[in-house]
């Protein structure tokens, strides 16, 4: 891989070029590359090594009805039925009056990990001697926080084995994320605690577990918005109820029960320019607090109703990382008229619970496959080579043969070509 030496020190022209003479790329592919970069000169500034613009589609998700407030939500995700899904579960909740929330705290962890300590317990103790002093230095390395309010709040000593400890930083970062402030934060702790207090710093860095940043959200549905079929609305209530117990007693249910909550809060977090790993593992993190992973929501019959609860890490912002530098997100910022971390964390927990509702609704009534699968037929029918044209005719004679396969799709398409 010698001729990609210095690929980063190149300009995007050449680093395709180079592509193209060392036969990584045909002619047609390299011109999709080019005509893919969209935004080149401010997206070749983020990442390293750029060549092009991976674009992904976005829809708008209707019916959020969220602490009586209406919410249109930007969505991004390329799973065909995660908007449909989305807003089919926030208009049954619509109808029941809504979403209401609850913020816990706002506040991210941050973790200095002292390793070779001879008696923890007595350096944890010496160390809280020590957390005035340090909290001011860590709002000394990022004045600007204390000055909109926010800035170190405390700190704590964790004993992690009889040699290492991890000294936990809590910071109200306002309106931010927060890890880059975070970081230099503990940075600046880390370098005092090796100078001055002679602990051997192995490593400093947030935590993505944000035991301090919880967000709830709760709805109560009355059973006759929920009849289906043949189901009376009470024995729907009952299934998603069972449903959800499922979710708590066993990891392989709770793993898919908390991948279809994340479907809806991974498409608004790309859409708000948010750090969408730093979410996944926060909430998968939380989904095992008790030592055994489980279901991130619960459902449950409570006085005659259906009533669904959700409480989730949410680190999120308006304000730095990307988000100020992707033009996007303030438009959708703009179009769901979310203004605080806050705001965006009671919707990302709403999100959460009606993309919930609408799985297990569908997973209990009719199946999943029903709705998801004449959702995913368009794209398995342009995976078949339909152009965009011949994708509806096409979707309608598959669906007419029941079948669901790449196969029946190359079938259909030939068919409709003939
Ligand atoms: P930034 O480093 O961009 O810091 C936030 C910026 O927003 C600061 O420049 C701050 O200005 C400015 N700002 C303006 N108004 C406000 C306000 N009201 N409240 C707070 N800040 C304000 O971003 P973050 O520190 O939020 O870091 C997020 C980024 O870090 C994401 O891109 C994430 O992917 C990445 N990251 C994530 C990690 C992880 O999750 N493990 C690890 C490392 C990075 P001023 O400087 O004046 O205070």
């Amino acid at each position: 891989m010698r001729e990609f030496v210095k690929f980063y020190q190149k300009k995007w022209d050449e680093r395709l070029q180079l592509l193209r003479k060392n036969d990584c790329l045909k002619s047609m592919e390299e011109a999709l590359l080019r005509k893919q970069a969209i935004n080149f000169s401010l997206n070749d500034t983020i990442v390293e090594n750029y060549i092009t613009d991976y674009t992904l589609p976005e829809g708008l998700s209707f019916h959020y009805l969220i602490d009586n407030q209406k919410y249109i939500i930007p969505m991004v995700t390329e799973e065909p039925s995660v908007i449909a899904a989305s807003s089919h579960g926030a208009a049954l909740v619509e109808k029941a009056g809504g979403f209401t929330t609850e913020l816990h705290e706002r506040l991210l962890l941050g973790q200095v990990i002292i390793e070779k300590v001879q008696d923890a317990q007595k350096f944890c103790s010496y160390l809280e001697t020590q957390f005035p002093r340090l909290l001011e230095i860590a709002n000394q390395a990022h004045p600007s926080l204390l000055r909109r309010k926010g800035g170190a709040r405390w700190l704590r000593c964790r004993i992690l084995s009889a040699h290492i400890i991890s000294l936990d930083l809590a910071v109200d970062v306002r309106e931010a994320m927060g890890a880059n402030m975070m970081n230099t934060m503990l940075e600046a702790v880390a370098q005092v605690l090796e100078q001055s207090i002679k602990g051997q710093v192995l490593l400093s860095v947030l935590s993505n577990y944000a035991t301090e940043c919880l967000v709830s959200a709760k709805c109560k549905l009355p059973f006759n918005i929920l009849e289906k079929n043949n189901l009376s609305g009470k024995q729907v209530a009952d299934k998603i109820a069972l449903a959800s117990r499922v979710a708590q007693l066993d990891p392989y249910r709770a793993a898919t029960h908390n991948k279809g909550i994340m479907n809806g809060i991974d498409a608004v977090i790309i859409a708000t320019g948010n750090d969408w790993r730093a979410i996944e593992s926060g909430a998968h993190a939380f989904a095992a607090r008790s030592g055994q992973y489980r279901g991130l929501s619960t459902w449950e019959i409570k006085d005659g109703y259906l009533v669904g609860k959700i409480t989730i890490p949410a680190p999120v912002g308006v304000v730095g990382g990307s988000i100020g530098i992707v033009p996007l997100v303030a438009v959708n910022q703009k179009l769901a008229h979310i203004k605080s971390a806050r705001e965006l964390e009671k919707v990302i927990a709403s999100v959460g619970l009606a993309q919930n509702l609408a799985a297990l609704y569908a997973l209990v009534t009719e199946g999943i496959q029903h709705g998801h699968m004449n959702l995913q037929l368009k794209s398995l029918v342009l995976a078949a080579g339909a152009h965009l044209e011949e994708v509806l005719p096409v979707v309608e004679s598959l669906r007419k043969t029941g079948k669901r396969d790449a196969g029946s799709a190359k079938k259909a398409l030939q068919d409709y070509r003939k």
